[in-house]
């Protein structure tokens, strides 16, 4: 038993510490990402926080085009894989290949999965399994985190 626990426990610091260490393509200090975000977008993209729902300025964007990192201008969503999920939120049931990491949270007594812009880590939302065809997943974002570029 006592074996068990120990070894789970050294999952747990392994997956840790490697999440921590991953690196990414576009790496700044801390200092150099709040120069260049807005207070909110810090936040959010560097502090894994959420913005308020119906706040953000994309969640009823129904334009054609592309939505890039907000951080480090990877494109990460087709406009066309949008969709309304009445959540509140920019939601997606797809992303454009490569533009996330996934990694398991366990923030606030729930399991989740968040996805990281692949390129420079940045915070972006939550996977959830409720999304409509073909995938069923539904990427939540922050619509703080992206920049919606006209096609
Ligand atoms: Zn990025």
């Amino acid at each position: 038993m006592y074996r068990i626990f120990l070894l789970s426990l050294l999952v747990l610091l392994t997956t840790t510490t490697m999440a921590q260490t991953k690196k990414y393509a576009v790496t700044k200090t801390e200092a150099e990402w709040r120069k260049q975000l807005t207070p909110e977008q810090f936040q959010v993209t560097r502090k894994k926080g959420t913005e308020r729902a119906f706040t953000g300025i994309y969640w009823d964007n129904h334009d054609k085009g592309i939505y890039k990192c907000i951080c480090c201008g990877q494109e990460l969503f087709a406009s066309s894989t949008k969709f309304d999920s009445g959540t509140g939120w920019p939601s997606f049931f797809t992303t454009i290949p490569g533009a996330f990491t996934t990694l398991r949270d366990t923030k606030f007594g729930m399991v989740r999965t968040e996805h990281r812009c692949a390129r420079c880590g940045g915070h972006h939302g939550h996977v959830f399994d409720d999304g409509p065809p073909p995938t069923g997943l539904r990427y939540c974002n922050n619509g703080v985190a992206i920049k919606f570029v006209p096609a």
